[in-house]
């Protein structure tokens, strides 16, 4: 029995020696860009939501420190279920003073020699923007990211 409980507490001690340091005390990787496509205009409405189906939650922030960056703007852009693209699905938004964001829309399809994937600009005073896409699986509902400027 002393075993198992000695072999219990090794076993707790070398999962807390391998458990992740918080996000605050490493450096931000900045998020790896994307193809734009052709498909990008400028000036999308502003708004945060363009359709049900996907959610995607984060917070914009630099790679300096690891900093949310406030009124960081986004610009998306996506196909609708079918693979068109849609002026519907189009937004602009900033993230809040806290950096972060919420962007609702439908759950993109599938077009010729692409899987199904948002497009997202996203810029921010001092910082390098960045393109970038997100790549839903099958039936995912919600996507959780951060997305990591370079600053300049
Ligand atoms: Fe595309």
């Amino acid at each position: 029995m002393a075993r198992v409980v000695i072999a219990l507490l090794v076993a707790l001690l070398a999962a807390a020696l391998h458990a992740p340091v918080s996000a605050q005390s490493t450096p931000c990787a900045p998020t790896a860009p994307d193809m734009l496509g052709p498909f990008y205009k400028p000036d999308a409405p502003e708004r945060s939501v363009t359709g049900h189906g996907l959610v995607v939650r984060g917070t914009v922030r630099s790679a300096k420190g690891c900093t949310p960056l406030p009124g960081a703007r986004l610009e998306w852009w996506s196909a609708d279920t079918r693979g068109e693209y849609q002026d519907e699905l189009r937004a602009t938004q900033r993230t809040g003073t806290d950096g972060a964001f919420t962007y609702e829309t439908v759950a993109p399809g599938r077009y010729p020699g692409r899987p199904p994937h948002v497009h997202v600009k996203i810029s921010a005073p001092g910082h390098r923007t960045l393109v970038t896409q997100l790549y839903p699986r099958d039936g995912q509902r919600a996507i959780a990211t951060d997305f990591v400027l370079l600053s300049e």
